[in-house]
């Protein structure tokens, strides 16, 4: 599909379609930010190829953490989990591509750091499950209400929300880690060495 770059220029093979874009809310959780390790973390997405539209270091508060986690409420380690993503800052990124929620989840690695292939980042920097360093969304649903990505689709006018989602309206849902204005939409220089 053709579109213009910021510059005016035609690039039609940079776009791929609306649907096939995803998000991904990615978050340095605050053991890894402890350790010094957001530089290292970011660059793996960078170094990737993927485009990095939103980013922010943020102490989370309780509610935000239940919320975030409510699907893990019955399980023994709930409340230990919500201690230690507060328990100091995060670091909250959005990025942006194609297959970028499957592929984040590949380069993050398994939930158990031990079990994390060497190569990724849970693998090579990480040992405990209570102490994986980084979140990435599980599902392309849950990457739009985790970064709250809607509410730029809601901005632009002729975007409609129920193709973007697939399943259907958004706008309901409540927005975790990012509020309107805070996501930006930008070419990156690189991105015709990236896409063909
Ligand atoms: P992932 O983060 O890989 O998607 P889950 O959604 O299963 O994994 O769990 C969310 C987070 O809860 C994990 O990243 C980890 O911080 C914590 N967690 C999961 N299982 C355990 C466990 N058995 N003990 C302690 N913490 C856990």
């Amino acid at each position: 599909r053709a579109n213009k770059s910021t510059h005016g220029i035609f690039l039609p093979h940079l776009v791929a379609s609306l649907e096939q874009v995803e998000q991904t809310y990615i978050m340095v959780k605050p053991d890894g930010v402890q350790r010094g390790l957001v530089g290292e973390i970011i660059s793996r997405f960078e170094r990737k190829g993927f485009k990095l539209t939103g980013l922010k270091l943020f102490q989370c508060h309780k509610e935000l953490a239940e919320e975030h986690y409510k699907d893990l409420k019955t399980k023994s380690f709930y409340p230990t989990l919500i201690d230690y993503i507060t328990s100091g800052p995060v670091v909250c990124m959005v990025w942006e591509g194609v297959g970028v929620v499957a592929s984040a989840r590949k380069l993050i690695g398994s939930t158990n750091p031990l079990q994390a292939e060497p190569g990724t980042i849970r693998g090579d920097l990480a040992v405990q499950t209570g102490r994986n360093v980084v979140h990435g969304s599980d599902s392309p649903e849950n990457g739009k209400r985790e970064t709250g990505r809607f509410l730029l689709l809601k901005e632009k006018k002729g975007w409609d929300l129920s193709v973007e989602s697939g399943t259907g309206d958004l706008s309901s849902l409540a927005a975790l880690w990012f509020k309107e204005g805070e996501l930006c939409e930008w070419t990156p220089a690189q991105a015709p060495w990236l896409m063909e």
